[in-house]
């Protein structure tokens, strides 16, 4: 049996088939391209196209036969995540109690020096100023690090309630 190119295709094919076995195979190319294919030249053929082997049971043999009902499509489609995972967190105002700030540290409006935190605490009579020593004022640093935080936060805090005002 000389191979083309058009048996070794409709080989192919067969062998894909689990219903085939390679007698079978051999039958139906033997009638369609009317010359004496054997089983082993099946078998030959299928080592030479490096087809896998089918080694499966009869009993599998049916199974396979049998329509399996599909899979129903998934309808899910992706939905996005809440807003509210695209939220960059920030993170917590450091825990700073302005009434333990220490008296000594404390300043009034006349005590304040440039690089004393402005920090305000507290209202009217009692009014009083972070101190801390590690502003600036005029590098423009009014506030200590954990005031200067707190002022920033604050800030964003502002503009974000402004803007979810304006939405
Ligand atoms: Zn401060």
């Amino acid at each position: 049996m000389a191979w083309t190119d058009a048996s070794k295709d409709r080989f192919k094919e067969l062998w894909k088939n689990q219903l085939y076995s390679a007698v079978n195979i051999a039958n139906i190319l033997t009638k369609e391209y009317g010359q004496n294919i054997t089983r082993n030249a099946v078998l030959g053929m299928r080592l030479r196209l490096n087809l896998p082997l089918r080694g499966i049971s009869a009993e599998e043999r049916a199974k396979t036969f049998t329509p399996r009902p599909r899979a129903p499509k998934s309808t899910k489609v992706f939905q996005r995540p809440p807003d509210q995972f695209f939220k960059v967190s920030r993170p917590p105002e450091p825990k700073q109690n302005d009434q333990d700030i220490p008296q000594a540290q404390r300043r009034t409006i006349f005590t304040l020096t440039s690089e004393t935190c402005r920090w305000p605490v507290g209202e009217g009579e009692s009014v009083f100023f972070c101190g801390a020593p590690e502003a600036d004022f005029e590098a423009g640093r009014p506030y200590c690090p954990q005031h200067h935080a707190r002022a920033h936060n604050r800030a964003a805090d502002l503009k974000a309630e402004a803007a979810g005002r304006a939405a």
